[in-house]
């Protein structure tokens, strides 16, 4: 087994940094390519600051590194297929090209016959007429390339709503959805190594605010073994079909007992943060041991967590660093509105502990 590897890693953001911080006990290297001066990662490993189109700076950054691995999903494709010229790529330049385009993964889903809302292509005006009339009212107007947090999203409640929504997204590729009225939304983390073999987490409960995810219960409760079976067959089947290596997420609606498709994420995802302190063996190291063609490991839960994220504003670090079974994580970002700047976790042993600390919880992340 070949050990002392050195990743490349597109994207220096907290995602990253995480990669960093659990290779580095199994031996790793890291080599991150962000524009971001001040990217999280860049305090941890050799950072090249320069922009992810600019070829110079992609070889120089491939030069010597063993394997090359991506912390968000918006990698330029063409950057991803020059890299992968020159070193292993994972997870595969496809995935990308699936995740990148709402309708592409949306029809993706579909032929592999996994659940999806109804959805619709628009370009213009007339075919969001069109798209409203054969989808019906509530629907979700977005942005089928680079949309995050809920940002390029406008809910359609009422047929005026439609001109409102085409002032506020239209002009570029737009996807209709319809509007999924869920009892909750949970998510499953899920890895596949190199030689085929795949691993999961238990599912998590996940609950948004302004479209930025705030808090994850895992593992989720009233869980039957009938969804996370659904979930666990849904994620297999999307991560054989892309030949899939490296961690992914999938984000679902839960609505009576079945589970429909929001979206996945080509990489680790911030409701998996729990497995830091959750889980035998947490999503940043699966993910390294998928790519490295190691063993997976065991995911199992170790207890049950709630991940909160510190979002804007930093909290009483005092306090919390002085709260029993509080794991704290900064990700050295400045404030700023919106932001993600860590999270905290809570451990507990069953699940009835845990839910008598949530209001703690609300309290020390403000
Ligand atoms: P997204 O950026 O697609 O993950 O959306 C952010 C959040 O908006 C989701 O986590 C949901 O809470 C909500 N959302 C997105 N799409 C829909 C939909 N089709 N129906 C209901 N809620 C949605």
């Amino acid at each position: 087994m070949k050990r002392d590897l050195t990743i490349g890693v597109l994207g220096g953001g907290q995602l990253g940094r995480m990669l960093a911080l659990a290779g580095y006990p199994l031996g790793l290297r890291f080599r991150f390519l962000d524009p971001a001066r001040d990217a999280p990662a860049a305090h941890l490993a050799p950072h090249i600051g320069e922009d992810f189109n600019d070829t110079q700076a992609l070889s120089r950054f491939v030069a010597g590194v063993d394997l090359v691995t991506y912390e968000f999903e918006n990698v330029p494709l063409e950057s991803a297929r020059f890299l992968s010229q020159r070193a292993p790529v994972f997870p595969p330049v496809a995935a990308l090209e699936v995740a990148q385009d709402r309708l592409v993964e949306k029809k993706f889903f579909e032929k592999l016959e996994i659940p999806v809302p109804p959805f619709a292509a628009v370009e213009t005006r007339a075919e969001l007429e069109e798209a409203v009339a054969q989808i019906g009212l509530p629907c979700v107007l977005k942005t089928r390339r680079f949309g995050y947090d809920g940002k390029g999203q406008f809910v359609l409640r009422h047929e005026q709503d439609i001109e409102g929504a085409w002032q506020a997204l239209g002009g570029v590729a737009l996807i209709l959805e319809g509007f999924v009225s869920f009892e909750r939304e949970v998510s499953i983390i899920a890895a596949r190594a190199r030689d085929g073999s795949v691993a999961w987490y238990p599912l998590v409960e996940n609950h948004h605010r302004d479209g930025i995810l705030r808090l994850s219960l895992a593992p989720a409760p009233r869980c039957s073994d009938e969804l996370q079976e659904t979930a666990q067959s849904h994620a297999r089947r999307l991560m054989e079909a892309l030949d899939y290596v490296g961690v992914l997420a999938i984000e679902f609606f839960e609505r009576d007992g079945e589970l429909s498709v929001n979206e996945f994420a080509p990489r680790v995802h911030n409701s998996g943060h729990w497995t830091i302190e959750g889980a035998q063996t947490s999503q940043f190291e699966l993910h390294l041991r998928a790519i490295c063609d190691w063993p997976l490991g065991d995911t199992g839960a170790r207890g049950h967590c709630a991940m909160s994220n510190i979002i804007g504003a930093l909290p009483d670090i005092k306090n919390l660093l002085d709260t029993p079974g509080a794991h704290l994580h900064l990700y050295g970002k400045k404030p700023q509105p919106n932001r993600k700047l860590g999270h905290i976790t809570l451990c507990e042993k069953d699940e009835m502990s845990l839910n008598a600390r949530r209001e703690e919880l609300d309290i020390l992340t403000g």
